[in-house]
C-alpha cells in the first residue's frame, strides 16, 4: 500500500488499483465512477470499462490512454454500480466495490476463484446484514402509499450516481415523478446504456412550470444534508417527507438516520455475511481487507480459519506479489 493507493508489482508488470494519480508506469486499474475511486490525474494507461470512462467523463474527468481489456487481466462485474468491475490478475482478484445482491438492474457479483483477494470490508461489522430487496419493496410502498393517501409529496434520496438510479427503477411507478436535475443528468446517461428507467422531469422545469403544487409526487434526489436549502424549502413550500436509502441506515451508531425523516438500509456494497461467503467462495489463500472495517473483519477472518491482513496505507512502501 503506497500513499497513492495499492501498488501490484512482480516481474513484469506494475499494476495500480484505484490510484489517486494515475502512475505513468504499468497498468492503472479504475474499478468504477465514484469519486473516491477516480484518479485525479492522468498518466500511463487507465484500464476500466466504457461506462465508467463515460460516467468518469460526465463527472469531469477525462480519461486519456482509455483501454477496456488488456491480455492477462480479466474485468469482474462487480455488481455495485453501473460498469463497476473487480480485476482478476496473477491468481489476485481485487474486489473495487463490491454487491453479491441482485438490485433492480444491478446483478449481484459471480465471484472468481482466486489465491490473493484484496476485498473493500465497508460493512465489515457482523451488525450490518441488510434486508432483501422485496422486504424493502414493500415496506416502501406501504410507506409512499401512506403518505399519498394523505397528499404529501415524497423525496427519496441516495448516492446521486448508483442508489439515484435504482431507486428511479424500483420506485419510479409512483408518479408523478421528478428528478433532481443531477439525477435526471445520471439517469440518461444510464438509458444511454439501455438501463430501462422511467422518465421523470428535472426538478428546475417542474419548479418553473408549477407542477410541484399540485401534490402528492415523487422525486428523486441525491443524498442532502436535511440543513441544504433545497431539502428545507421543498419540505416548507410543499410538506415533503424524505426518506433516505444507505447502509449506514443498518446501525445505531452512525448517525445516518437522523438526516432524513425515514431511512431504509439499502447498500450497493456487500453486508457483512455476504463479505463473508464472497471470501469462501474465491477460495483465496489470503485475503487483504481495504476501505471500511479492516482490522474488525480481518480479525473475523482469522478467526473462521482464513489468513487475513488488514491493507493500511503506508504499512508498506511497496506492495510485492
Ligand atoms: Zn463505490
Ligand atoms: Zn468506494
Amino acid at each position: 500500500m503506497t500513499k497513492n493507493g495499492i501498488l501490484c508489482v512482480n516481474d513484469e508488470t506494475r499494476v495500480n488499483l484505484d490510484p489517486k494519480k494515475s502512475d505513468l508506469l504499468g497498468v492503472n486499474f479504475v474499478s468504477h465512477a465514484h469519486t473516491d475511486h477516480l484518479p485525479s490525474k492522468n498518466g500511463g494507461t487507465i484500464l476500466s470499462s466504457i461506462e465508467t470512462s463515460e460516467i468518469a467523463e460526465l463527472r469531469g474527468f477525462t480519461m486519456e490512454n482509455n483501454v477496456e481489456s488488456l491480455e492477462n487481466f480479466s474485468l469482474i462485474d462487480s455488481g455495485h454500480i453501473l460498469g463497476a468491475r473487480g480485476l482478476l490478475f496473477d491468481d489476485i482478484f481485487y474486489t473495487g466495490d463490491i454487491c453479491t445482491r441482485n438490485r433492480g438492474f444491478l446483478l449481484g457479483a459471480k465471484i472468481p476463484k482466486c489465491k490473493t483477494l484484496i476485498t473493500e470490508c465497508t460493512f465489515g461489522l457482523s451488525e450490518f446484514v441488510f434486508p432483501s430487496i422485496d422486504k424493502i419493496k414493500k415496506q416502501v410502498n406501504e410507506l409512499i402509499s401512506g403518505l399519498y393517501g394523505k397528499g404529501v409529496p415524497v423525496i427519496l434520496m441516495g448516492y446521486q450516481l448508483g442508489k439515484a438510479q435504482t431507486i428511479t427503477q424500483l420506485f419510479g411507478h409512483w408518479g408523478p415523478l421528478y428528478l433532481h436535475d443531477s439525477v435526471k443528468e445520471m439517469n440518461l446517461l444510464h438509458q444511454k446504456f439501455g438501463i430501462s428507467l422511467p422518465d421523470g422531469i428535472g426538478h428546475s422545469e417542474a419548479e418553473k412550470s408549477g407542477l410541484l403544487e399540485k401534490k402528492p409526487w415523487l422525486m428523486v434526489a441525491p443524498m442532502m444534508s436535511s440543513k441544504n436549502k433545497f431539502i428545507q424549502e421543498m419540505k416548507s413550500k410543499y410538506g415533503a417527507v424524505t426518506i433516505g436509502f444507505s447502509g449506514w441506515a443498518q446501525s445505531t451508531k452512525f448517525s445516518f438516520g437522523r438526516r432524513t425523516d425515514y431511512s431504509i438500509p439499502m447498500s450497493d456494497h456487500c453486508d457483512f455475511n455476504e463479505l463473508v461467503d464472497m471470501v469462501i467462495q474465491s477460495g483465496a489463500e489470503k485475503v487483504y481487507t481495504i476501505h471500511g472495517f479492516v482490522n474488525e473483519f480481518s480479525e473475523h477472518l482469522r478467526k473462521i480459519g482464513i489468513n487475513s491482513q488488514p491493507l493500511v496505507e503506508n504499512t508498506l512502501d511497496d506492495f510485492t506479489l
